[in-house]
């Protein structure tokens, strides 16, 4: 099964044989300009007009969790055959039933792909996934470009992107705004950092699985938007659950007050897209007992991440502080898997106390 698996992956991407060593057509064909000095100009443009050849070639997925496996859903609806890991069997098992290839390491997807998404939960996940002893960066293959969508510190995609260039590959980071729900539906925005002349060949697969494609700046910047908006989204969570649980206690229904905020100046997102309040919206996780979603561990790392960047940058953010000290508390009063907006459960259990 997987030998003919990998002879068909084989006879779908044809690889070109020059003085340095094999690279895919799909590299070449990238538009990678930082490659084409190494190559003779006169051969070179013959691939720009095949660019649409690349769109078919494989593209890697690393990390099928929550987020990751809609996302690589999008990529093979988009016609990419996409060529996959986790370290859970069971994650991989839906992609594969859906056509995608699946192998055991991330070295083995690197093999096999020129372009690699990665879908991690945290800064440990992405060096080992890049650098570990079956890490990508052991089998790369040169003018390969490497996608990071978790959010991470931008100091490790930093690092991730010199340990790249020295293997020959490009390295960007690409975190994502928007849930699971956002991930379904192909809706997430991406905050793209990195070397600008590569952004094209980012936002070509990108596109498939947002409605937002946003390029921040050198490597990292995608990280900073990406922490700055959690940081703020954190701090209008709990403003809300606050708000919500007074307005109740003061005799006020809920849903009126949800009403009446998302007609006056306290609208927020967390107020009317993602009410923290049992009932007082559908298809939230507060209906469904806090249960999906966004969990309450990844909004305790993302405020992690944004205290460290700003206590190395000297910045003042108080509230951010604060928020991040909830979210601690919450992950070691039982709250780790809930989502986020469990916040308003939290402050409610805390009050009967
Ligand atoms: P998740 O924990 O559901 O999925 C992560 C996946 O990575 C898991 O399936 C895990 O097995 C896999 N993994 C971990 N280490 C691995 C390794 N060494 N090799 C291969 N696979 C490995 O997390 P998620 O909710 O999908 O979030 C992923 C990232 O996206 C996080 O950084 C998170 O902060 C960010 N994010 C999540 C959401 C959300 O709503 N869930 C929204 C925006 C951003």
């Amino acid at each position: 099964m997987q030998e003919r698996a990998e002879r068909e992956l084989k006879e779908k991407s044809v690889t070109v044989r020059r003085g340095q060593g094999e690279r895919s057509m799909a590299a070449l064909i990238r538009g990678s300009r930082n490659l084409l000095p190494r190559w003779n100009k006169h051969v070179a443009p013959t691939f720009g007009p095949s660019r649409s050849m690349a769109s078919k070639t494989p593209v890697g997925f690393i990390g099928l969790g929550n987020m990751g496996r809609p996302m690589a859903k999008n990529l093979l609806r988009n016609g990419y055959p996409v060529i996959a890991t986790d370290v859970f069997p069971e994650s991989r098992k839906e992609l594969q039933d859906l056509g995608a290839q699946v192998f055991d390491t991330p070295a083995d997807v690197a093999e096999k792909a020129d372009r690699i998404l990665t879908m991690l939960p945290s800064s440990p996940n992405v060096i080992e996934v890049y650098t570990g002893a079956n890490g990508i960066l052991k089998k790369v293959k040169k003018g390969t470009l490497l996608i990071d969508s978790s959010t991470i510190d931008p100091a490790v995609s930093r690092e991730m992107a010199v340990a790249a260039e020295k293997m020959g590959a490009v390295f960007m980071d690409a975190p994502v705004s928007g849930g699971v729900g956002a991930a379904s539906l192909a809706k997430l925005t991406f905050m793209v950092g990195g070397p600008k002349e590569e952004y094209q060949a980012a936002q070509e697969l990108l596109t498939c699985m947002g409605a937002n494609v946003v390029y921040c700046g050198a490597v990292g910047t995608g990280q900073a938007a990406k922490i700055c908006n959690n940081m703020l989204l954190a701090i209008g969570m709990i403003g809300t659950a606050e708000t919500m649980n007074l307005g109740i206690r003061l005799g006020l229904d809920p849903k009126l007050l949800a009403q009446i905020l998302n007609m006056s100046s306290g609208r927020c997102w967390s107020s009317d897209s993602y009410n923290p309040v049992p009932g007082v919206m559908e298809g939230v996780p507060s209906g469904n007992n806090y249960q999906g979603g966004f969990g309450t561990t990844l909004m305790a790392k993302d405020l992690g991440l944004a205290q460290s960047t700003a206590t190395n940058t000297k910045t003042p953010v108080p509230l951010g502080s604060l928020a991040h000290q909830i979210y601690r508390v919450m992950c070691a009063r039982g709250y780790a898997n809930k989502d986020f907006s469990s916040v308003f459960q939290f402050l409610r259990e805390e009050e009967g106390q």
